[in-house]
């Protein structure tokens, strides 16, 4: 038994977290109440993985979660919705103070105060288990909780749980979907612990959920109903390896060592197909051909960039449903070549193909995917260009400082995910194989005058920002002209 153990934190991460455990209980034939009512073996085979068999009765099952918020109100419609039987009442963890989209709060200050606490939680559950592969948290990183809080517990995790897997489903902020404006500080500040503590993370940007209920499925002004909709069809696929038997990417170590050349290159793209407006479900008879040409469709992506910009470092692809594997392996390989220059050449075999036969409720056939592509970048760029507009006024910056951070951190975490873009865009650029410890700040001939160039000015700049004799004019530096 390989068990994961899921957190769910924030409001975001909660609306999102129960969506995937209603999906999941359906798939494994679990009731509302955690009590199996299904007839397939394949259900119950690896069911412990995300499931605890209950000690009171035979038959049932609690999912290995915990649910975290700083604020009582998404956690009590929880406990009186639908799903309310079906957590483990002790696994509710809770603060009243909220964190005001504040991830300093989150983080340092009223987050702090709970982590312990959710702590105590978290090794209570570890404990009951066989052998634990890792954890998945849901969040979102544009808010206070589960963005700061969400990354605090991460990085106690990691410091407890040194050799398990950490994995994130982090829902990154789009202005489509919110207008709360600090969002890209909080955002990037996430992203910094993210790059720092997890193993992978999935990406599940608002952005594009936003455009997929907009554009594909005409949904003239989506809800989160409509966006977590579609994020729990994604998980459900992501998680498909991990829950029912097969060989491939099988549990978080397996899918990490496939998808992760170098360590720091871990935010996935994930997509999904079929992606069809429910008033025309009915007429979709999808082939595997199609499922395919969706899943490599820009439009199918989970993540507001365009990977016909970027290059893939690796691909991994579930296919679900009664399929004749011939097939699938037919239509990936012509797909793969007719795509092949997409694919970063230096990486063999750099796509996997994975088929479990059990298909998602309600439909006949499903397919996900899993890109680690350098168009990522395109993501992290529009949040870090939105924190530079700010930031170099120094706006809102009060919010934090007020919590004890030190804005030096502001500036780190700025110039980390500048590295991280510049490090995409040299693999990116590389036709052979590249060095190891091949150094894009350096200067070197390769990237002189370049990103990276770019990046080291940018950091210079930074420093000084933080010089003290700057900044000792406290609000009057509201003013200076950048
Ligand atoms: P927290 O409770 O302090 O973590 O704050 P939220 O989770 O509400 O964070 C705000 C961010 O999460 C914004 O970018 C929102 O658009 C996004 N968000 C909030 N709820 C949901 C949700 O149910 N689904 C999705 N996809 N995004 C959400």
């Amino acid at each position: 038994m390989r068990e994961i153990l899921h957190v769910q934190v924030g409001q975001c991460g909660n609306q999102v977290g129960t969506k995937f455990w209603e999906t999941i209980s359906e798939e494994h034939g679990l009731d509302t109440e955690g009590t199996y009512r299904g007839d397939k073996d394949v259900q119950l085979e690896r069911l412990n993985v995300y499931f605890a068999e209950t000690t009171n009765g035979a038959n049932k099952y609690v999912p290995r979660a915990i649910l975290v918020d700083l604020e009582p109100g998404t956690m009590d419609s929880i406990r009186s919705g639908p799903l309310g039987h079906l957590f483990r009442p002790d696994n509710f963890v809770f603060g009243q103070s909220g964190a005001g989209n504040n991830w300093a709060k989150g983080h340092y200050t009223e987050g702090a105060e709970l982590v312990d606490e959710i702590m105590d939680v978290v090794r209570k559950e570890s404990e009951a288990c066989d052998c634990l592969q890792g954890f998945q948290l849901t969040h979102s990183l544009g808010g206070g909780t589960g963005s700061g809080l969400g990354t605090l517990l991460i990085s106690k995790l990691k410091e407890e749980f040194p050799d398990r897997i950490i994995s994130s489903f982090g829902v990154i902020p789009s202005p489509k979907v919110s207008d709360t404006v600090v969002e890209p500080y909080n955002a990037t500040l996430s992203i910094h612990q993210l790059l720092e503590s997890t193993d992978e993370v999935f990406c599940i940007d608002n952005e594009a959920l936003y455009d997929i209920c907009f554009r594909t499925l005409k949904i003239a002004s989506p809800s989160y109903k409509d966006l977590n909709h579609i994020v729990s069809q994604t998980m459900s696929g992501l998680t498909t390896c991990l829950r029912f038997p097969g060989q491939l990417n099988a549990d978080l170590r397996k899918l990490a060592v496939n998808m992760v050349p170098f360590p720091r290159l871990h935010f996935f793209m994930p997509g999904y197909a079929p992606l069809c407006s429910p008033a025309s479900k009915a007429y979709e008879n999808l082939t595997v051909a199609e499922l395919t040409n969706q899943l490599f469709d820009a439009r199918n992506m989970m993540t507001a960039c365009d990977p016909r910009q970027g290059k893939y470092l690796t691909v991994a692809t579930i296919f679900r449903g009664r399929l004749s594997m011939k097939e699938v392996d037919e239509t990936m390989l012509a797909a793969q070549n007719k795509h092949s220059p997409l694919f970063v050449e230096w990486i063999p075999n750099n796509i996997k193909v994975a088929v479990c036969d059990i298909p998602p409720t309600g439909l006949a056939m499903s397919a996900t995917f899993i890109g680690n592509s350098t168009a990522m970048q395109q993501v992290f760029k529009r949040i870090t260009d939105n924190f530079a507009t700010m930031f170099r006024r120094k706006a809102y910056i009060h919010w934090y400082t007020g919590e004890g951070m030190d804005e030096l951190e502001f500036t780190e975490a700025e110039s980390d995910i500048h590295d991280l873009i510049a490090e995409y865009q040299q693999y990116q650029d590389a036709v052979n194989e590249p060095e190891f410890g091949d150094s894009y700040a350096e200067g070197d001939e390769e990237t002189e005058g370049s990103y990276a160039e770019e990046i080291k000015e940018k950091k210079e700049v930074a420093q000084e920002k933080v010089d003290p004799n700057i900044t000792t004019g406290g609000d009057a530096n509201n003013n200076v002209v950048a």
